[in-house]
């Protein structure tokens, strides 16, 4: 394989899929060798049969606002591989999903779903209809009819959809009840439901937690303590609040936050107290960040991201490419040790390459963010069962899952001078698993 000219030929054949392309390459780059190692892998074309999802749906959504205007959305449903179990991945409603997220979603979602050890392939859905500014009742008739469409696709040994971006318990649960009713049966095919209705323990936390647990991990190869460290998270959503939940009980101190509008920088720490009320803030009145500078006067940047400011410890848990080459810069030379991806693609090739050179800690959102899923997949298995795990039953085995996914990194990353390239251990060790089912199942 000659990673520049299956880049080639993708986009090509995908011109208007940049983010799509952009996983790819990061990909192929770091599995380059070990590919090169394996002949039958080319011989049985397993770069494009890994590249190419195994399908894509794509469907209207019509829904009537509480106006009684009609409005369309376009609903997705990316079914990348289901090699190793089957397709699984979020849903994320937002303003800008297109085609090519979803595919670099799911194409990822693939080699982290094998990361966890758990056998779950990987998919990603969603639409472009933005939850921002709407009513309750419009969120659940718009859920509604997106799994009107969506309902064919999916099924507990089928495709196994879970919350992303602009979808959280509520959306889940009025997906699961709209699923519910069409297919007639109750089955765990949605994860991230309510705890009432076969909902698991630590799922809401787990993205957050298991991207601190992954953090101590990386720590400990450096004998660095988290305590006392300051920390930039962006974003103020599910990830954001559970990783400063984590944070704050290890006695760290995140002094950031923010959402789509602009940051906010408490020098003093967000404390608990002030965690309950990002919480409040953003789940329940579905408030804007900006509104926490003025209640406790701190600084607020509209339009800015956090990585303006210097912290020990960074943490992205918003967005794909919401951190750049000049940002990592300024993060390096103000002395971060430490960048761990709650988010999905947060840095951008360059920042990348700052990091790796700078020899900081630098772990992928595959690999650091990995708890969401794998908690999923226990959500999957006390379906199953028919029964619930405590909170310290799911707790302990996410904080296993998250060391486990620490040590493939580690064993396929490791460089001749000790620095463990976590981009290169991931991938390989994704890469490897989903590759060995594949040959294994024959040409499909
Ligand atoms: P939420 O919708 O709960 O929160 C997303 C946060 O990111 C919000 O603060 C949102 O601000 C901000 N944001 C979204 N888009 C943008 C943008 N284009 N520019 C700036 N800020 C933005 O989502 P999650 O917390 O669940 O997801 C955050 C990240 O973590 C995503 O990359 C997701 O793929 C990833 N992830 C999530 C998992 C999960 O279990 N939930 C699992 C693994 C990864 P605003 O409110 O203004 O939109």
């Amino acid at each position: 394989m000659k990673v520049q000219a299956v880049v080639d030929d993708l986009t090509r054949r995908f011109p208007h899929e940049p983010e799509y392309i952009q996983a790819v390459t990061e990909v192929l780059e770091s599995i380059e060798e070990v590919y090169n190692q394996h002949p039958e892998f080319e011989k049985a074309n397993l770069i494009e049969r890994l590249c190419i999802p195994d399908r894509i749906f794509s469907f209207r959504v019509t829904w009537v606002d509480d106006k009684g205007k009609t409005n369309v959305n376009m609903g997705y449903r990316i079914q990348h591989s289901n090699a190793i179990g089957p397709y699984k991945g979020g849903i994320r409603f937002h303003a800008s999903v297109n085609p090519s997220i979803l595919k670099f979603l799911a194409f990822e979602q693939t080699f982290k779903n094998a990361l966890t050890t758990l056998p779950m392939g990987g998919g990603k859905g969603g639409s472009d209809f933005s939850p921002r500014g709407k009513s309750s009742a419009e969120v659940m008739r718009f859920c509604q009819a997106f799994v009107l469409e969506l309902w064919k696709h999916i099924g507990p040994d089928t495709d196994v959809p879970a919350g992303d971006i602009g979808v959280g318990g509520r959306e889940v649960g009025y997906m699961f009840g709209m699923y519910k009713k069409l297919a007639k049966e109750f089955t765990g095919t949605f994860t991230g439901k309510g705890l009432e209705f076969g909902g698991s323990l630590i799922r809401p936390e787990a993205t957050g937690y298991g991207n601190i647990y992954f953090l101590l991990e990386m720590l400990k190869t450096r004998n660095i303590d988290v305590k006392g460290k300051k920390c930039l998270v962006s974003g103020s959503g599910n990830v954001a609040q559970y990783t400063c939940e984590k944070l704050l009980e290890l006695g760290a101190v995140p002094v950031t936050l923010s959402d789509s509008d602009g940051y906010i920088y408490d020098p003093d720490g967000i404390t608990r107290e002030k965690l309950d009320y990002v919480m409040e803030l953003k789940n329940v009145e579905r408030g804007r960040i900006r509104e926490y500078a003025e209640k406790y006067g701190c600084k607020y940047v509209p339009g800015g991201r956090v990585w303006a400011e210097s912290g020990d410890i960074a943490l992205p848990s918003a967005t794909q490419n919401e951190l750049n080459g000049d940002a990592a810069k300024h993060l390096v030379e103000t002395g971060c040790i430490a960048v761990s991806e709650g988010a999905n693609m947060p840095s951008t090739p360059e920042a990348i390459e700052v990091f790796q050179k700078a020899k900081i800690l630098y772990a992928p959102g595959k690999a650091a963010n990995a708890g969401g899923v794998a908690t999923s997949g226990l959500e999957m298995t006390q379906n199953s069962m028919r029964l619930s795990w405590s909170h310290s039953e799911v707790d302990a085995r996410l904080k296993q899952i998250m060391a486990d996914i620490h040590a493939q990194c580690a064993k396929y990353g490791a460089e001749p001078d000790g620095y463990i390239n976590y981009v290169k251990g991931a991938n390989i060790a994704g890469f490897m698993k989903v590759a060995k089912a594949i040959m294994a199942q024959g040409t499909l």
